[in-house]
């Protein structure tokens, strides 16, 4: 090694911690549900290739012959409700304690989702940022990129002299983020800028469904155009952050955040021109949501096949357990004859259809096993179609790469209904929950994604698709839910309050 010519190279020690939590979620999430976890060298391994955005950030320091990278840990648990305590804590102490050890350093590159909760911890990263700041210094630049859902706080911003979030939802863009937080975190180090950040937030939570950037009528895709618009001369970067509408957080809100360089007004008048933006178009946010009974009998009248129903308040990938039966009920009792296709959580189901074996006839009760609030287990009679062991690996997305466990998966069939039922909930991101059991969804007529946008991911042409009107810890009815902590008026529950609000 040529110690002369390292001694000379900004250091930078990268690593990523992240998870997406939902304080209305019964989940807790520990080691086994982190589907990427690597320490130091071998971090690089397993991040290799994949559409991370770590592995994004990673390639971008990489390339510069100026900067020697020094990996940490990396760490991808996907969604669910709280992260637990004491994995929480050994993670975080993990990625400090080899910052410690392993600087000094100049600069210190983060991808986070930036909405991870735990028991005690209401801003983890915030937490974990400010404690990196103490440890590196003010003289070192600190960069994370964020998830779109990110709850943006004060205390991140303050920590942190570079936040990018992700453009796109449904997210395509994890590892470009990463690059785009790397790029100015190189050129921060190398002297070519000097980034100021400003953070505006409204008093504001949208739907997940009306948040999507690729239908150009969508309030979220004029937000992106105009942001992309306004990062022209001083402005490097500028994110808006919908927020994970889940959380139980009075400070929990939408966020438009800019990023200059050296020019603090105009960092602050950017950043309130995108937030005032998402306040104006709040009303478009929302979509109709269709009741069952209806969405199921206007899909069997459909001509282009499949049409999917959009189980939105039961997202997996938002948190939520993915068991709520009510849509397997309409179907069984209004289209048993249709070839339809969904999935459910249910370990109990999983292993009595492990127990009967293939070809076995299984009669028996399914869903609300583990979120028990929203109904009672429903009775069916199915015939064991197959047996799998649930693993499979994200192609793309903000988790591409890693594996997922749905645990002993077992594929059920009532009437023209096929079941996959899962022992463990996993992040939708297109329609993986069914190819990795051999089922090719374009052959049905009714398909149920228990997501409120992934599943945009699998429509092509003609297909058409219905929000059903659900129950579960994931539901876009955000004015009704049961909140404890927001004790400050924010849109829409309180639409008459929040009306002064500009
Ligand atoms: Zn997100």
């Amino acid at each position: 090694m040529n110690l002369s010519s390292t001694a000379t190279k900004k250091r930078v020690a990268l690593a990523s911690f992240e998870f997406e939590g939902n304080d209305f979620s019964p989940k807790v999430a520990g080691r086994k549900n982190f589907g990427l976890y690597a320490v130091g060298k071998e971090i690089l391994k397993s991040i290799s290739g994949h559409p991370l955005a770590v592995t994004g950030g990673l390639e971008v320091l990489q390339a510069a012959p100026e900067i020697e990278i020094v990996p940490i840990l990396v760490a991808h648990g996907g969604s669910g409700g709280t992260v637990e305590e004491d994995f929480y804590h050994r993670t975080t102490n993990a990625i400090l304690t080899g910052i410690r050890a392993k600087g000094p350093f100049d600069g210190v590159f983060l991808a986070l989702h930036g909405a991870m909760i735990t028991n005690h911890a209401r801003d983890p990263e915030g937490e974990l940022m400010a404690a990196v700041r103490q440890i590196v210094g003010e003289a070192a630049f600190i960069a994370a990129s964020l998830d779109l859902h990110a709850h943006v706080t004060k205390r991140t911003v303050d920590a942190a002299d570079i936040l990018v979030g992700y453009a796109n939802y449904p997210h395509d863009d994890a590892y470009g983020t990463g690059k785009r937080a790397a790029i100015l975190l190189r050129d921060s180090l190398l002297g070519r800028v000097l980034p100021v950040m400003s953070m505006k937030r409204r008093r504001l939570l949208v739907p997940i469904p009306g948040s999507s950037t690729l239908d150009p009528e969508a309030p979220l895709y004029q937000i992106k155009a105009v942001s992309r618009s306004l990062e022209l001369g001083a402005v490097l970067s500028t994110s808006y952050f919908t927020v994970q509408p889940w959380l139980d957080d009075d400070e929990a809100g939408c966020v438009a955040l800019a990023i200059t360089d050296n020019a603090p007004a105009l960092a602050d008048e950017v950043a309130e021109k995108i937030s005032r933006l998402m306040w104006d178009l709040r009303e478009k946010f929302e979509l109709p949501l269709v009741a069952v009974d209806e969405a199921v009998a206007t899909a069997m009248k459909a001509p282009v096949k499949p049409v999917i129903l959009a189980d939105a308040a039961d997202c997996v990938g938002g948190g939520a357990t993915g068991d709520t039966a009510f849509v397997l009920e309409a179907l069984l009792r209004l289209a048993r004859n249709s070839r339809c296709a969904l999935s459910l959580v249910d370990p109990l189901v999983a292993s009595e259809a492990f127990a009967a074996g293939v070809g076995a006839t299984l009669s028996s009760t399914i869903g609300y096993r583990l979120d028990g609030r929203h109904g009672q287990p429903i009775p069916f009679t199915a015939e064991v179609v197959s047996l799998h062991d649930g693993k499979f690996v994200y192609a793309s997305g903000p988790a591409g790469g890693v594996e997922a466990d749905m645990g002993p998966t077992a594929v059920l069939k009532a009437g023209e209904i096929l079941i996959v039922v899962t022992t463990n909930g996993t992040y939708e991101y297109g329609d993986e929950q069914f190819s990795s059991v051999g089922i090719d969804v374009k052959r049905f007529d009714i398909v149920v994604l228990k997501n409120g946008m992934n599943f945009r991911n699998i429509l092509h042409h003609g297909m058409t698709w219905m929000l059903v009107d659900g129950i579960g810890s994931t539901s876009p009815k955000l004015a009704t839910l049961p909140w404890k902590n927001r004790a400050t008026p924010f849109w829409p529950r309180d639409k008459l309050l929040a009306r002064d609000e500009h």
